[in-house]
């Protein structure tokens, strides 16, 4: 038997159905890969056992002549964001350490109730906040990938779900959960030559995930290839009484709708996405994604966004605001740390426990949060933001007269070295230019790797649908796959 590592979701999956191996087998097998891959730091807590018991369930059931599960003999890791009933779970920040949920996020068990198991939680940036995971309290995950041009420095694999990435890519699972506010799902695909999918805000619930900015925030998988995206993705979602903004829809069967025929649709070229200053390479590709789909039978039409260069500004204002009133509940008293000096009082408590629990990334955005929601500034800045997202939603239902979909790159860069933006919070935050506006309207958005560059590192294309479109996504996806042809992998080196 072949290294059963080397499959993706839908391999494990059918091979299991089919009884070329075990469950316990698959297991095992992701189980000894993650054990081997430390030096990535993908991985904050191992969950082996989680694995190995949802394996012998899954072997049991088909020993018992049962229908299979959807993801039945698939392991799979979940970013810490996601809180896991009984193991830790800190968001990557030292203020949760300690804290072990009592119960489970519906996303996680969504996938339980599928048949997946877990093999651990992953490293992510502290609270989601970052596009590098250089926010973690417990030290950045390492990309698999290295440049091939001699520059060897340890690599971004992107963020926040930057542990998702690095472990997929390595092939230490099959498939991880992601969350993305402004990007953290596919700038992390981009950037590590995987695929993942950000559906429709509302699609998949919020309960039990750890809240960043919750008018953004939504779960969604990352995985090898976009079938597989399909099937985690199918398994992730669903209606939620427990989230006020859980979409009452039945979930689509999107694998089974997957078809990389593209005839009558439009795709829509949005001009204002060819920022100064982006690589050649990362033009040469989306011209390359362009033809791909118009061989796929769509037609290209080029179409505006004209409020797209206030899209960040708004973003770095609104996702603050509404971190800094999120994190209010970090105080000492409910969850993970407690800074108690000798003979402090209540505020003292306070004071100590979050100055010592957060990071740099989440204080900053707790104080520009804090600014822009203040009596005196409020108009100026978050009413404004408002307004400005307003607009930004209007530009893309503006687009939908004229296309279905829009493709754009993902990242206006290849994975950069670590260190080589954390000094520079801006330069940080210009990675999200092309990923924010989509999260900003909720609309579904996916990165498919598209090819490498001259460096050897991965880049990604981005596909952006319309409200609940995220089949029309899937399939526009399918069709770069197909005719891109990406089987580039990082040789180990961990
Ligand atoms: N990089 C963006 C930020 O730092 C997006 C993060 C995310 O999507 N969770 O806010």
């Amino acid at each position: 038997m072949s290294d059963v590592t080397d499959l993706g979701i839908a391999g494990l999956r059918d091979g299991f159905r089919s009884g070329e191996f075990s469950a316990r087998d698959v297991a095992e097998a992701f189980n000894a890969r993650v054990d081997a891959a430390d030096a990535l730091n993908a991985f904050l807590v191992k969950t082996p056992d989680h694995a190995l018991a949802a394996a012998d369930a899954a072997d049991a059931a088909r020993a018992a002549g049962e229908a299979a599960k959807p993801l039945a003999g698939v392991p799979i890791g979940m970013k810490d964001l996601f809180c896991t009933k009984g193991v830790a779970t800190t968001a990557a920040s030292h203020i949760l350490e300690g804290f072990v949920p009592p119960y489970e996020s519906s996303v996680s068990q969504n996938l339980w109730d599928a048949g997946a198991g877990m093999l651990g939680k992953l490293n992510m940036d502290q609270f989601a906040m970052g596009s590098s995971n250089e926010t973690s309290a417990f030290g950045n995950v390492i990309s698999p990938w290295r440049r091939k041009d001699g520059g060897n420095a340890p690599l971004a694999p992107g963020g926040s779900s930057g542990g998702s990435s690095s472990a997929v890519a390595a092939r230490l699972c099959p498939g991880a959960t992601g969350t993305d506010t402004g990007g953290s799902i596919r700038q992390p695909a981009a950037f590590t030559g995987i695929s993942g999918i950000k559906p429709t805000y509302g699609r998949c619930s919020r309960w039990g995930t750890i809240a960043f900015a919750s008018s953004l925030d939504q779960a969604g998988p990352m995985a090898r290839d976009v079938r597989d995206c399909a099937i985690m993705l199918e398994a992730m979602a669903g209606f939620d009484v427990r989230d006020a903004t859980s979409l009452q829809l039945d979930v689509p069967q999107w694998e089974a709708g997957l078809s990389a025929d593209l005839k009558g649709k439009r795709i829509g070229i949005p001009k204002e996405y060819r920022v100064d200053g982006m690589p050649a390479e990362i033009e040469t590709l989306w011209q390359q994604g362009i033809d791909w789909l118009r061989d796929a039978g769509a037609e290209i039409v080029e179409v505006s966004l004209p409020h797209t260069k206030y899209a960040l500004p708004a973003y770095y204002i609104i996702a603050p605001a509404e971190a800094s009133s999120n994190l209010a509940r970090y105080d000492g008293v409910r969850y993970g740390l407690r800074d108690l000096p000798e003979g402090a009082g209540l505020q003292d408590m306070y004071a100590a426990t979050r100055a010592d629990g957060f990071g740099d990334e989440v204080k900053r955005r707790i104080m520009i949060g804090t600014y822009v929601l203040s009596a005196g500034f409020y108009d100026a800045y978050y009413t404004q933001a408002q307004k400005v997202r307003t607009l930004i939603a209007r530009d893309f239902e503006r687009a939908w007269e004229a296309c279905d979909l829009l493709l754009a790159p993902t990242a206006p860069s290849a994975a950069f070295a670590l260190g080589e933006k954390s000094a520079d919070p801006i330069a940080m935050y210009l990675n999200d230019v092309f990923t924010v506006p989509s999260s900003l309207a909720g609309l579904p958005a996916m990165s498919v790797p598209g090819g490498l560059d001259s460096a050897g590192l991965p880049l990604g294309l981005q596909i952006i649908g319309k409200p609940l479109d995220e089949q029309v996504v899937l399939n526009a996806g399918l069709a770069i796959e197909q005719r891109a042809g990406f089987v580039a992998r990082p040789e180990a080196w961990w």
